[in-house]
């Protein structure tokens, strides 16, 4: 990250407590909806929110196992697809990277404005 462009930059990733509460969030309302979050969807979540920042699919499917193994890209992709539908997580197209989502909200539209100096 470059410092010369004049905005707040984020502290870096959040805290693993706060990752841990998200996850607890997203799972308390999924189950809430009558949906389940199975071992890859929260894999993938959880490795979106500890990112703290758009991680690219490529970059989840190479840190997916806890072992350091990749994961089937099929298994990150559907993951991921069931994250955005369900409002935990966003693609930004135009990097063609996905965030996390806190908003709580199942079905929302979301902005993204991204510096042209930092790729904040
Ligand atoms: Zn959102
Ligand atoms: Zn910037």
């Amino acid at each position: 990250m470059s410092d010369s462009c004049g905005h707040h930059h984020p502290d870096g990733p959040p805290a693993a407590a706060a990752v841990a509460r998200a996850m607890q969030d997203a799972d308390r309302r999924l189950t809430a909806e009558g949906e389940r979050m199975t071992p890859p969807r929260l894999r993938v979540l959880e490795l979106l929110l500890a990112a703290g920042e758009p991680v690219k699919a490529y970059d989840l499917i190479a840190r997916f196992g806890e072992d350091g193994q990749p994961a089937k890209p099929p298994t990150v992709y559907r993951a991921l697809e069931f994250l955005e539908r369900k409002g935990l997580a966003h693609r930004i197209a135009s990097i063609s990277a996905y965030v996390a989502c806190t908003s709580g909200a199942a079905d929302h539209a979301a902005a993204f404005l991204i510096c042209d100096c930092c790729g904040a």
